[in-house]
């Protein structure tokens, strides 16, 4: 095929005659406004404003997720027309709810030339519930309008809110992500879904399925199976509204700390405060920090910190705060190597005390040597009140960590930090396995990872997320793409590699490692009704979970136009 004109990238497979023919039709049912027939304009915009569609930072230039272009329907009967056309042309598809997944690819494609369906003008808040503390959202709702929509309404809810609040509330629940308040597990929260399939029928899960039934959003389980999970890291639908379990404000609430003096301790540390999860006495999860993203939290009080944490990541050819230094200067400073923020939330302040009393019980049995745990801030609602989150007094270098769910963007700030104080154009890899709360393999894989980044002269920051069950140990990487993108590359994929001969995986992942990952998940499985008796050998290539994710994918997408390649399902071959 020859190349496009303009050097405009097209879908595989498509010359630029039928893709404008595609794009032409695709805007009689939008309008020309909501199409893009490029990716340079038209997204809702990156932490630097960039208005471009497709992986933001990439990661070296060995892969490519440039989409060919954009369509942003505004309602369900739109998306069900642009699916129709897509059919008939077979275009893939990609779908975006407000495009910000930073660090796993954006608003990028696993294929290159996919069409971005992006849904963020689909933007409406179907209804709040106060007494029963839920909401139904569409697609482009996200965590700051959600906030603001029950703060104008004066409703007693802390809404859930990730790190960053500009994302989609629809978005980060289907890619498993999670806030900060004891509502946190978005995927846990979510209570019914309505859902557009490949084919362009639109289905309503659990007790939506009921006509007229108020259950929706307060029962998951409907009736009979539950098709929900297909709809996670998926490319089997496209989630048009979803309903979301929230935080009932408490009447009294605290943000609590817990250090730990060395790097060893993590297990101990992660033990004591899952089995205080398990119990419910902490109800939201608790993030660790090491001693470099301590520091980053303070440089703007302690400017003296600057050259130290910062300055190394100057040196020519990219340096790294050492892990060394970091230890010591927690050591310096008293921070702990480990720091655990978590918080308290109850309906009355007497239940509060009881169970900071019993925190501190627990953590004085487990006996961690020097281990130190405080309330940095504690308010109480007046008799019979509940508390108003916008309202709370918490000291600016609490505020970042949104524990009673306002969302800001202050953490967007971090991605200054490579290459001194206001560097912009950086971008960060999140490495995100998953660990089990014995904590002795996430202690082993800290020490190995820890000094795997050290060795690429990258700062490392750890952002782990402890449940009761599990810990999320996010590495974070922060890099210069024009210049650093293909060490942090390499890093990556050692870190995957280590994983891999481990036996643990992610929990997400960036485009680029979406087979990778679907690949450890080769259980093999055994055969079924018409399947030779193979021996262990043939078994085990078959991969019993992607086989069945598959066979959905050809029923529910039988063109296949959704997300192809989305966490390593695919119905046909690669179109490249
Ligand atoms: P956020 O803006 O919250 O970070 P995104 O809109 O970037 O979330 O979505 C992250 C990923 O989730 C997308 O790349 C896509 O794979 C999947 N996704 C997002 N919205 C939908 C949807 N409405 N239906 C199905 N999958 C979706």
């Amino acid at each position: 095929m020859a190349a496009p004109p303009n050097g405009r990238v097209l879908p595989p497979s498509f010359d630029i005659n039928t893709f404008d023919k595609v794009m032409d039709a695709m805007a009689t049912i939008v309008g020309s406004d909501n199409v893009s027939r490029d990716s340079f304009h038209g997204n809702l915009g990156g932490p630097g404003g960039e208005l471009f569609y497709g992986d933001i930072w990439p990661m070296g230039d060995t892969t490519d997720h440039t989409p060919s272009g954009a369509i942003r329907p505004k309602s369900v009967d739109e998306v069900q027309e642009i699916v129709k056309v897509a059919n008939r042309y077979k275009l893939p598809l990609w779908t975006v709810s407000r495009g910000k997944n930073l660090g796993y690819g954006a608003s990028g494609a696993v294929v290159r030339g996919s069409v971005i369906l992006d849904l963020h003008r689909m933007n409406k808040i179907i209804e709040v519930s106060e007494e029963h503390a839920y909401a139904i959202v569409e697609p482009g709702v996200s965590f700051f309008d959600l906030y603001n929509y029950i703060q104008a309404k004066g409703y007693r809810l802390w809404p859930s809110c990730p790190a960053l609040g500009w994302g989609s509330v629809l978005g980060n629940t289907l890619e498993r992500g999670f806030g900060y308040t004891p509502n946190g597990e978005h995927a846990e929260q979510q209570c019914g879904m309505e859902v557009m399939l490949g084919t362009g029928e639109v289905v309503r899960t659990g007790m939506g399925a009921l006509p007229g039934s108020p259950m929706w959003p307060l029962f998951k389980g409907g009736y009979g199976p539950s098709i929900d999970g297909l709809f996670y890291q998926s490319n089997l639908g496209i989630v048009t509204k979803l309903g979301i379990h929230l935080t009932p404000a408490p009447a009294s609430f605290a943000l609590c700390e817990l250090s730990v003096p060395s790097q060893d301790q993590l297990i101990s540390m992660v033990r004591t405060l899952a089995h205080l999860e398990r119990e419910n006495v902490i109800q939201n999860h608790t993030s660790i920090s090491n001693p470099f993203r301590r520091a980053l939290a303070d440089l703007t009080t302690c400017p003296d910190l600057v050259p130290r944490v910062l300055g190394p990541g100057l040196q020519s050819g990219g340096g790294c705060a050492t892990n060394a230094d970091m230890t010591a200067l927690a050591k310096e400073r008293g921070w702990g190597y480990w720091t655990g923020d978590f918080a308290l939330y109850a309906a009355s302040p007497a239940i509060l005390d009881a169970n900071w009393a019993l925190v501190h019980e627990r953590i004085a049995a487990a006996g961690i040597s020097g281990a130190c745990v405080k309330i940095t801030f504690r308010a109480d609602a007046a008799p019979n009140e509940r508390l108003n989150a916008s309202k709370l007094a918490v000291p600016s270098e609490y505020t970042a960590i949104p524990q009673y769910g306002v969302p800001g963007t202050q953490n967007a700030s971090l991605m200054e930090t490579r290459g001194g104080p206001n560097a912009k154009g950086n971008g960060h890899i999140c490495f995100s396995p998953l660990f089990s709360t014995d904590g002795i393999e996430m202690q082993a894989w800290w020490d190995r990872a820890q000094q795997m980044a050290e060795d690429a002269r990258f700062d490392v920051f750890a952002d782990f997320h402890v449940y009761g069950r599990y810990v999320l140990a996010i590495a974070l990487v922060v890099y210069r793409p024009h210049d650093e993108g293909e060490r942090v590359k390499g890093l990556f994929e050692r870190w995957l590699e280590d994983a891999e001969k481990h036996g643990v995986s992610e929990y997400r992942t960036h485009l680029d490692y979406m087979d990778r990952v679907r690949g450890q998940f080769n259980w093999p499985g055994g055969s079924g009704v018409g399947a030779e008796a193979g021996g262990g050998q043939e078994r085990g290539k078959q991969d019993a979970l992607g086989q069945v994710l598959r066979r959905l994918k050809g029923v529910l997408d039988p063109e296949g136009i959704l997300g192809q390649g989305k966490s390593g399902i695919w119905t046909v071959p690669a179109r490249t």
